[in-house]
């Protein structure tokens, strides 16, 4: 038998039946080198053990026929996280998830997507989640004398924290560019440890038929995208606007971005697609850094009274929007960014004639083609 022959016939419903029966023992397991030789025999009692559930259990087993000892261990982890009180049993779960396909990771996301799917209409679940809150680990000294430890909560109080320390990593890499996205992030925890780390503004996506569905609180149970990658249902979501302010982004199908809130600092998608598409480069004299690498630029700053619309609003780079002289009073240091019929320029420190960015691409941004 060669490896692949090996491989293909080391199926987890074959190696549970014959721990099963005793076949294999977990001592044979662990003298073999298998890591999780207990889970193993934990699983084999479930899948080949006593059970009121007998059809459903011969059901799983044959579901599960062809997954592999790693896939079924994934399909076990999900089992476990179903809340009591969801619209399936954990056998009927069982059946499902060992029907799955495709690699371990495939079948990993996917278990999940189900899993979450059957624990949101859970009575409670947030709170019944939240019971699950952890933080582990952290005992273990490796190799280099480095700790690690992992911390387990609700995705969005997760989101919120990590949304803050990323907040302060772009600060420190934009301070220091050798560090690696990982380094800021670690040295912005140490920042923001205890200090309530300012909060990233997050969007949620929302198209317009459905948002008067959740205006009228009948669109409870759809779920909506967020831009900080988290999902949340329109019953969350009414929940979440009346205790604090959230932010909704309303898309029209056809128009794009509907709303733009006078208050809101950030500009929404629809905007950054048309600035973007307007300037194609960072509009900063030889500059090549290209649009969506870009951040959202206020002409008039923010913190000047400056609004969040169109007219105000340019992309730049983090180089050029952070030197960008905001203060209109201040003695002028490197200029600023200006928009002029045609498009947005740079006004030189000095005081010399407003100059454009003039590298060739930009002569088919949508401002360029606009002005022919
Ligand atoms: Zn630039």
């Amino acid at each position: 038998m060669n490896t692949l022959e090996m491989l293909r016939a080391l199926r987890a419903m074959t190696v549970l039946g014959d721990i099963a029966s005793g076949a294999v023992t977990v001592a044979d397991l662990e003298a073999l080198g298998i890591r999780d030789a207990a889970a193993w025999a934990r699983h084999a009692a479930t899948y080949h053990g006593p059970t009121r559930q007998r059809a459903r259990q011969a059901a799983a087993r044959a579901a599960g026929a062809g997954l592999s000892p790693d896939a079924l261990m994934v399909v076990e982890k999900h089992v476990r996280k179903l809340l009591a009180g969801a619209a399936v049993t954990e056998w009927e779960l069982r059946v499902e998830l060992c029907a799955l396909r495709g690699t371990v990771e495939e079948i990993d996301r996917a278990a999940a997507t189900r899993v979450r799917e059957y624990n949101r209409g859970v009575e409670d679940a947030e709170r019944k989640a939240y019971g699950r809150r952890a933080l582990k680990g952290g005992k273990n000294t490796d190799a280099l004398g480095n700790r690690t430890f992992t911390v387990t909560g609700p995705e969005r109080v997760i989101a919120d924290v990590l949304g803050g320390i990323r907040t302060v990593a772009g600060q420190l890499r934009r301070d220091d560019p050798r560090l690696t996205y990982e380094q800021a992030m670690f040295d912005a925890f140490l920042d923001t440890r205890g200090g309530g780390p300012a909060r990233e503004v997050v969007i949620t996506v929302l198209p317009l038929p459905e948002s008067t569905k959740v205006l009228r609180q009948e669109g409870d149970e759809t779920v909506f995208a967020r831009t900080d990658g988290t999902t949340i249902t329109g019953a969350e979501l009414v929940a979440e606007a009346m205790v604090e302010e959230g932010y909704v982004g309303i898309f029209d199908p056809v128009r794009g971005g509907v709303n733009v809130y006078r208050d809101e600092r950030f500009a929404n998608f629809k905007q950054r697609v048309l600035l973007s598409a307007e300037t194609i480069l960072c509009p900063h004299p030889g500059c090549t850094t290209p649009a969506n690498q870009c951040q959202v630029h206020h002409l008039t700053a923010w913190e000047q009274g400056g609004e969040t619309n169109i007219e105000n609003l340019s992309m730049a780079c983090a180089v050029h929007n952070a030197r960008n002289d905001d203060d209109p009073n201040a003695p002028p240091r490197n200029g600023r960014l200006e928009r002029r019929a045609g498009g947005v320029v740079h006004l030189p420190p000095d005081g010399g004639p407003p100059r454009e960015n003039i590298h060739p691409i930009r002569t088919l941004s949508a401002m360029a083609l606009s002005r022919t």
